[in-house]
């Protein structure tokens, strides 16, 4: 004997027929039911709401209503029990009807036998759990090809670009498109730098905001959690977290999901995204953000990596300074806008005084040590819009744009001076500038390279400056 109870519904108004099923129920042997009997329609609706039984059985005259009005009722509210209709006549159209809404079966009363009633309520159980069984692996498959589609729209977007700050403005439109958050919703993505985490891009966020959270440190809050321990955070009321130190009351309450963007074990970044208040975040999405931040984390390292080797070629790594191969082009940039508009410029082309001799005393690392401090120097002494380069080993040169040669005398001699009182050298330089003589960018610099030999012939330690063609030999 099956030691389950069954536990039955029945919505019939007429108390004879009742009995009638009642007792075919309890002729059934192997089976124990529990049976429930319902008069009227009303009573039965809010009774059906409670979803606590294995199986209705509706009759389908019930006063000026039907049993299909309640079976209509149960698919309209998504309500999962099997549902049996009854019926005094055999009627093919109404059959055809029960079960295109959804019936489990049609019984014919004054047909029925214990053994077919019980057969019907068991295939009825067994079947809709079947049928349940093929509608959660429908939606698993629906939900599996969407977290793959949103996970192809991440990819493609971060491969669409190298930079970093397209790559970010990218995501968040994917986050949107793909319907992760809502227009009205809000997000923000911080990176990792040092101890620190600076927020880069965000989406709906005010300045105030903004600024609170300038500074925020590895740790701190749930972003600065979630930077330090790589968890993914699923919080549907932050306000009830006490982790969430740096409540921006304006926006009220709210469920935050905070992903890592990870390479590999490290974290990248931590990106928010802000819901409306009563918004559920099912753990099932789990995966599919932890997968979106890992894409992320690999597109901001490469992003990374590809600014830092840019930076890299065009900046000198011992003193700071923009290499040679920055200086041409913008030395091409100052002469033609010379040669077009009119506009002055100077250089500045400056060497070390016996720096061989500084190395052979002092030894190479505190030569290196040198150049680093006079390239932080020359920073320092120049205007903003003055442009300094690492020329050669101990060579520098300086581009003065909108700079009268007068001028430009000034800024080598003070640059001369503050050398020579913050370091154990000196320096030699020459001072050269945009006249109508020239032809070529290079005879500029060579104009210098001339007058940075007048001043070593002359005695080191000095400026000199470029004054026609007596003083190239
Ligand atoms: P002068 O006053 O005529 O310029 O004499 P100098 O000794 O400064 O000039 P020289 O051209 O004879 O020697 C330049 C020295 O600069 C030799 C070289 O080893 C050194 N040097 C060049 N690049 C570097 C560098 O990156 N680091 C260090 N430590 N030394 C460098
Ligand atoms: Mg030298
Ligand atoms: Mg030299």
């Amino acid at each position: 004997m099956d030691e389950r109870i069954i536990k039955v519904m029945l919505v019939e108004d007429d108390e004879d027929d009742y009995i009638i099923t009642r007792d075919l129920l309890e002729e059934i042997k192997h089976v124990r039911y529990d049976l429930h009997w319902f008069n009227n329609y009303d009573d039965a609706m809010e009774e059906i709401e409670k979803g606590i039984y294995d199986v209705y059985i509706f009759d389908y005259r019930l006063g000026d209503r039907t049993g299909l009005d309640l079976l209509r009722y149960v698919n309209e509210k998504g309500i999962e029990t099997p549902v049996i209709i009854l019926t005094g006549q055999d009627d093919y159209e109404t059959d055809v009807e029960a079960m295109r809404w959804g019936a489990s079966d049609y019984l014919v009363k004054g047909r029925i036998e214990p053994p077919l009633l019980e057969r019907s309520i068991r295939y009825a159980i067994e079947r809709k759990k079947a049928e349940l069984k093929i509608k959660r692996q429908k939606d698993e498959i629906a939900r599996t090809n969407q977290e793959l589609s949103t996970l192809y729209s991440i990819i493609t977007a971060v491969s669409s670009s190298i930079d970093m700050d397209s790559q970010l403005d990218n995501i968040i439109k994917v986050f949107l498109d793909e319907g992760i958050i809502d227009r009205e919703d809000r997000c923000g993505l911080f990176l990792v730098d040092g101890d620190r985490l600076k927020l880069v891009k965000y989406y709906n966020i005010p300045e105030t905001f903004v600024n609170m959270h300038e500074g925020l440190r590895v740790g701190d809050c749930l972003c600065g959690y979630v930077a330090r321990t790589g968890e993914l955070l699923i919080i549907n009321d932050a306000d009830k977290d006490e982790r969430h130190k740096l409540a921006y009351r304006e926006f009220g309450s709210h469920g935050h999901v905070i992903i890592p963007l990870k390479r590999g074990e490290e974290v990248k970044g931590v990106m928010f995204l802000y819901y409306k208040e009563g918004v559920q975040i099912k753990e099932s999405k789990k995966n599919l953000f932890l997968n979106l931040g890992r894409q992320i984390g690999i597109a901001i390292d490469n992003a990374e990596l590809y600014e830092k080797t840019k930076e890299l070629s065009i900046t000198d790594p011992l003193t700071g300074l923009a290499n040679r191969r920055l200086m041409n082009s913008e030395l091409k940039r100052c002469f033609q806008r010379a040669r077009r508009y009119g506009r002055p410029f100077s250089l500045i082309m400056f060497d070390i005084d016996d720096f061989k001799l500084y190395n052979d005393t002092f030894g190479h690392q505190a030569g290196d040590r040198l150049l680093s401090q006079i390239g932080s120097i020359a920073l320092k002494e120049l205007r903003s819009t003055d442009l300094a380069f690492r020329y050669g080993g101990e060579e520098f040169l300086i581009i003065l744009p909108e700079t009268k040669i007068k001028d430009a005398l000034v800024v080598a001699e003070r640059l001369r001076r503050t050398i020579k009182t913050m370091t154990r050298v000196t320096i030699s330089l020459g001072v050269s500038s945009y006249n109508d003589d020239v032809s070529e960018p290079e005879q500029i610099l060579n104009q210098a390279d001339s007058a940075l030999y007048l001043a070593k012939r002359s005695g080191k330690d000095r400026v000199e400056m470029f004054c026609g063609k007596g003083a190239e030999d």
